[in-house]
């Protein structure tokens, strides 16, 4: 599996047109986009913040996808929305459920291009994985979406939208503006460790997340959203700035030499460099920890010396250790570690003090864990057994 492929920004998003028609999306637009875009459409400056108000609650509280139901507004005014506007989210094309309960949406973005949605329920939470990207610059080698070329960034409204079809879909959008914050719902985390870099899409992730956290909207707190990078340094800092997410970090190694080999983006910005780096991350405390995902590969970087130099190098940051047993595809170069090997390695950190808990692959009968999403679906379409179809909204 080669390791050497180049790291390159050189991506590219899609404009907000729509093809058909020349619509502008509004799904994706931040506030002041928002705003602006009512503006240029005809609404009068004076009314455009109430109006931007009243259309965002539309969209993100109430989750609707049309204008002639907007009842607040003056049947002209939702006539003029409808001639310029769209509201439009990712089409769902299949969903998939797993036996314990995982659901997987295959969605469709402009171009015809296609990303992964994961909801995993637990008894405390229900959390949802988003892609940032159609596919992956980078190549970790022991990553299934790696092995998949970029095709391009998402659209801040192809990210937030994967949000809104999974709301669609939980049926979760009457209760919500009801629901006390975050407890009991359905989708109560995000996390951005879908398809792709989210900080090589950084704006589009900010825009996204904003969108998410707007108390007038889904309004999920930014310690329910975590970002997981596999190390792009420069814009960590930026991270905790302008979007003030959790931070999980694609550690997966103790040497310099074992992660070039995993995690290429390692030979431009080293362990040290990005250690330093967390070590300088605004807002770390003892209850905003960052999160040290670490895949564990049998015999590559699992041994006892590795939990013990973990521990070692992480001293000093508030942090959690969670151990990803590897989920394996097909042609993968590694084997996931034997589980009592897992548990050696556990144990190691558990007693220097770090929770270490051990993440429980979830929905691997519809291939929705961890770096398996996206080719895997490629190969497989055919022989996939689709449990319903089309769930999109009208
Ligand atoms: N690109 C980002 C986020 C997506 S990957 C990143 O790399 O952090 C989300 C997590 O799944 C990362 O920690 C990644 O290293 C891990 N992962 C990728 N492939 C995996 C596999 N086959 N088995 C287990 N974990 C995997
Ligand atoms: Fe990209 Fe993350 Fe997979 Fe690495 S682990 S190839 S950064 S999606």
């Amino acid at each position: 599996m080669t390791t050497s492929a180049p790291i390159t920004q050189d991506v590219f998003t899609i404009p907000r047109k729509l093809p058909e028609g020349g619509k502008i999306n509004l799904v994706g637009l931040t506030r002041d986009g928002l705003r602006a875009a009512l503006i240029a459409a005809g609404t009068p400056e004076k009314q455009s913040g109430m109006r931007t108000g009243q259309v965002w609650q539309w969209i993100y509280e109430k989750g609707v996808r049309r204008f002639d139901v907007m009842s607040n507004l003056a049947k002209d005014y939702r006539a003029l929305l409808a001639e310029h506007f769209v509201i439009e989210v990712p089409e769902v094309v299949t969903k998939q459920v797993s036996e314990d309960g995982t659901r997987k949406y295959l969605v469709r973005i402009a171009g015809g291009h296609e990303v992964e949605v994961v909801y995993i329920p637990e008894t405390d939470r229900g959390t949802l994985c988003i892609s940032s990207q159609v596919g992956c610059t980078l190549t970790c080698s022991f990553c299934h979406t790696g092995t998949q070329k970029l095709v391009r960034n998402l659209t801040a409204g192809e990210i937030i939208g994967q949000v809104m079809v999974a709301r669609d879909d939980l049926d979760e959008w009457p209760e919500l503006s009801r629901a006390p914050r975050d407890k009991t719902r359905l989708l109560s985390n995000i996390v951005l460790m879908g398809m792709g870099e989210p900080l090589y899409n950084f704006e589009n992730v900010r825009d996204a997340m904003k969108i998410a956290m707007d108390p007038e909207g889904i309004s999920l707190s930014r310690r329910r959203i975590t970002l997981s990078t596999s190390g792009v340094v420069p814009e960590i800092a930026r991270t905790a700035d302008e979007i003030g997410c959790m931070l999980a970090i694609s550690f997966h190694a103790t040497t310099d030499e074992v992660r070039d080999g995993l995690v290429p983006i390692n030979k431009k910005w080293n362990i040290a460099v990005l250690l330093q780096a967390l070590r300088d991350y605004p807002k770390l405390s003892n209850s905003e920890r960052i999160t040290f995902e670490y895949v564990m590969l049998d015999g590559v970087n699992d041994s006892d010396d590795d939990a013990r130099r973990l521990v070692q190098l992480i001293e000093g940051i508030p942090a959690k250790i969670n151990l990803i047993p590897f989920n394996e595809w097909p042609g993968a170069p590694y084997k996931r570690s034997s589980n009592n090997r897992i548990r050696a390695f556990a144990d190691i950190i558990y007693h220097a003090g770090y929770a270490s808990p051990v993440r429980k692959p979830r929905g691997e009968d519809i291939m929705a864990a961890c770096g398996q999403l996206k080719s895997a679906t490629e190969r497989a379409r055919k022989s996939r057994k689709v449990i319903e179809a089309d769930a999109a909204p009208d």
